[in-house]
């Protein structure tokens, strides 16, 4: 017999949770997955190696470092920082929970140009964070002079700024994040400048980060280093802001095999870069090709492409994909992206794949 009340519903969770849906992408068994923007190919075999070796030396009887004091200042070195403003967490997505907890939360805003990343939109949710949603104009660009207006007038704690930007893969230039941190500067806010793509694009914000300035560039093993099973990422920041995330993250959240295999990645830079640049030149091949189809396609800096097939419904093409063992992303339900289409930068041969279904299905 159960104890009076309960069972599912018996306790409510909050309201403003009870409503949202939780943030996934629907895997499915297929040849060529093309729908998370993960790296097509592993890391090298000696990383593997290294990572067997580095785990037989680990003390699983103590704690981790809970300062991840290594691992933080080989990341700062490669950035040309110090290492206290570094912050390591299990996942860029984890750094940016911890923004939230620290610098959101309730009779706060966060501030995103939409269509974006929706992560950072569902993390103010579930933070309590009041959402401002911006819009970027139709070709997925972004209006400094409006967005600085925005930020003027409802002066958020915390604004995002995802570039190359997911799922669009627009860069933003220079001159833009400028006069968004300026706006941000002068409003007593922060700017979070999301870099998951950073390595595949012609430039990044990390060279605004200082002591003082109100800016926060977050990077991710995920893509650029081919280490999406691992979650790890981190964030660049002033040393101020790297403090109050270290009060808001759990204890020892960065176990001892994630900051060895993080350290034994910073050894085999040259393959990442090579890596990198391999997709970079698959992007532009993949972009070139999709220009010669009957779909919409944007300039992109990451390694993904957004498309948008011109006679054809997204869901319609999206299941012809899947019939031919092709998973890509259906995002037509996503804010401004009717019809629209994300494909991951692939091989050669995964791409070649992509590109004759589509000859087929929208012949
Ligand atoms: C993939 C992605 C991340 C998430 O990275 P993890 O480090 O895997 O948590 C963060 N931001 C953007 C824009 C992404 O596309």
């Amino acid at each position: 017999m159960s104890p009076v009340g309960a069972g599912p519903g018996a306790v409510r969770p909050r309201d403003d949770i009870a409503l949202l849906a939780g943030y996934h992408s629907p895997q499915l068994d297929v040849a060529v997955r093309l729908n998370t923007n993960e790296s097509p190919l592993p890391p090298p075999p000696a990383f593997t190696e290294a990572v067997a070796a580095a785990a037989r030396s680990v003390a699983w009887n103590r704690y981790p470092d809970r300062q991840a004091a290594e691992l933080r200042a080989r990341i700062a070195a490669r950035h040309g920082v110090t290492a206290d403003q570094v912050f390591a967490a299990n996942g860029s997505n984890e750094v940016l929970q911890c923004l939230f907890l620290a610098y959101g939360g309730p009779e706060r805003g966060a501030a995103v140009f939409e269509p974006t990343y929706a992560l950072h939109s569902h993390l103010a949710r579930v933070t309590g964070t009041a959402v401002v949603e911006a819009e970027r104009d139709d070709d997925f660009t972004l209006d400094p002079v409006a967005a600085a207006t925005l930020i003027d007038s409802v002066r958020p704690a915390l604004t995002f700024l995802c570039s190359p930007n997911n799922p669009s893969g627009t860069v933003a230039p220079r001159a833009t994040v400028a006069s968004l941190l300026a706006a941000v500067g002068s409003s007593g806010g922060l700017l979070c400048v999301d870099e998951a793509y950073a390595e595949f694009s012609p430039h990044s914000a990390l060279e605004l980060v200082d002591a003082e300035t109100p800016v926060v560039v977050t990077r991710t093993y995920s893509k650029t280093w081919a280490m999406a099973g691992a979650r790890l990422g981190y964030l660049i920041g002033p040393a101020w802001v790297v403090a109050e995330l270290e009060k808001v993250a759990l204890p020892y959240h960065l176990d001892a095999l994630k900051q060895a295999v993080g350290l034994v990645a910073l050894d085999y830079v040259d393959e990442m870069q090579a890596r990198v640049d391999a997709i970079v030149a698959e992007r532009n091949r993949l972009s070139d090709r999709l220009g010669g189809l009957p779909v919409d396609v944007w300039p992109s800096g990451a390694n993904f492409v957004l498309m948008r097939p011109r006679h054809r419904g997204a869901a319609e093409v999206w299941q012809q994909l899947v019939d031919r063992s092709v998973l890509v992303r259906n995002c037509s339900s996503w804010p401004r992206l009717d019809g629209c289409l994300r494909v991951t930068v692939g091989t050669p041969e995964e791409d070649d794949r992509l590109l004759a279904a589509l000859e087929e299905i929208l012949a």
